[in-house]
């Protein structure tokens, strides 16, 4: 007889929330690698108001791989803030890759630019103060963008993730990867409705269609990884 009973949810519940746990992960494995302008963009976004929303460096060092692996060139990046993912994917793309970096918020993004101009890769980036949706469809419209970008970074408004994915998905190539973060959405997407914060019920709801729909998405193979606030990422195969 099997003695070992098996658990019906996540063996190691402890894990993903320990606290200390990350910390250790951060001191020991990300903070001493952190490229320093990073650095300096991540401490400088602490006094912003916002400042919680930047992506959280470990996750930011799985994304390095990622495109290490690819030898991403040419990426979009939905949802810029203070630009800490994207000086991350200036300084781990070629000398001549392009990043399309979205975001109507061009006021977060003027407190990175000094940060990106000391790095001296402002030249990679094509910056663009707009909501997203627009200028994705804007992209489609030629279909030489199609199958061209090799990463995108989603990170914004969770309530139009699925939009952002039909298009997303057509303007990135076979193989090519899409991550989008915030998919636990604080947790909550664990939690009972009645438990979460009002604030947070509407993008909690658009985060659960989501993930069940990229779930159910027979174009990509995903991971979804509990690291930040829960990353998913996904390899377009077809
Ligand atoms: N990736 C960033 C964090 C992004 S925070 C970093 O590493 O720091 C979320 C961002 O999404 C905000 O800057 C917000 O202005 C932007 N956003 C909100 N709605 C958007 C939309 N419709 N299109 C593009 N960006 C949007
Ligand atoms: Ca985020």
């Amino acid at each position: 007889m099997d003695k070992i009973s098996k658990p019906s949810v996540s063996p190691n519940p402890v894990i993903l929330q320990s606290e200390g746990l990350l910390k250790y992960i951060l001191e020991t494995s990300v903070y001493p690698r952190e490229e320093e302008t990073l650095k300096e963009l991540r401490n400088a976004t602490t006094n912003h108001p916002l400042g919680f929303m930047g992506t959280a460096p470990d996750a930011g060092q799985l994304m390095v791989l990622f495109l290490k692996l690819l030898n991403a060139k040419k990426t979009i990046e939905v949802g810029v803030f203070t630009g800490y993912s994207l000086l991350l994917t200036a300084l781990n793309i070629p000398h001549d890759g392009k990043i399309t970096a979205v975001d109507p918020d061009r006021k977060a993004y003027e407190l990175g630019i000094p940060f990106i101009k000391k790095a001296g890769l402002l030249h990679k980036i094509d910056y663009i103060e707009s909501p997203a949706l627009p200028v994705l469809d804007k992209l489609l419209e030629d279909p030489a963008n199609e199958g061209t970008f090799d990463f995108a970074f989603v990170d914004a408004d969770k309530n139009n993730y699925w939009n952002y994915h039909e298009r997303l998905i057509k303007l990135i190539k076979i193989g090519g990867i899409v991550a989008y973060d915030n998919t636990l959405w604080g947790g909550t997407v664990a939690l009972p409705e009645i438990a979460v914060l009002e604030s947070k019920r509407e993008w909690r709801r658009s985060t659960l269609a989501f993930n069940k729909a990229i779930s159910n998405d027979s174009r990509l193979e995903i991971a979804h990884v509990s690291i930040g606030d829960g990353l998913t990422i996904c390899r377009r195969v077809s």
